[in-house]
């Protein structure tokens, strides 16, 4: 029987949003890979379109309070400074935050969440026109957001080569739907 009265609304209201939760975090997200077994650093841009959508395809990968947050505008762009001089201490901010979660909670992997329709891309650094939604302009966005991911793998493989650390990096899409495919599959 469900409560009454005031205190009864609330609780109802309060199981109600629970339960609409629940029925949103049901992504289809195209994923096939092993699950991390350890600590994972993920990044993320910091649209707030996708903040509970992050939190629950983290939790998807079975990774509930297993990891540390890197948050920059552009994700995998702005860790690279967005290619500009301009922001090149993103750069050093990025991979000085790596660097601490590696020391203090033994990072093994890292994912680099990119998003579709990222403001960072085509305001903040400029890199790319606005996408639209036509199947063309799905794979020219992903096309470019993978460009960019590439190219941070690349230097976080150095950088743990350099640090010998053992680190593996994986990059995701998301859509403003929440739901995610893989960019890129950095098993090598
Ligand atoms: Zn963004």
């Amino acid at each position: 029987m469900w409560p009454t009265g005031s205190l009864g609304s609330v609780m109802f209201d309060a199981l109600g949003d629970r339960i609409l939760a629940m029925i949103h975090y049901t992504h289809a997200h195209d994923l096939s890979y092993p699950p991390p077994n350890g600590t994972v650093l993920l990044l993320s841009c910091m649209d707030p379109r996708l903040l509970d959508d992050t939190v629950e395809f983290m939790n998807h990968d079975n990774l509930e309070n297993r990891y540390d947050h890197v948050v920059l505008a552009g994700a995998a762009l702005g860790a690279l400074g967005g290619c500009l001089k301009k922001y090149e201490h993103w750069r050093k901010c990025f991979f000085d935050h790596l660097g601490a979660a590696c020391e203090l909670h033994r990072i093994e992997d890292v994912y680099i969440l990119e998003h579709r329709h990222c403001g960072a891309y085509h305001k903040v650094f400029k890199v790319a026109p606005e996408f639209g939604d036509s199947q063309e302009q799905l794979e020219e966005e992903a096309a470019c957001h993978r460009k960019y991911a590439q190219l941070l793998e690349d230097e976080i493989e150095a950088w743990a080569k350099k640090a010998k650390r053992k680190l593996r990096v994986r990059s995701f899409l998301m859509d403003l739907r929440g739901t995610v495919s893989l960019l890129t599959d950095g098993w090598k």
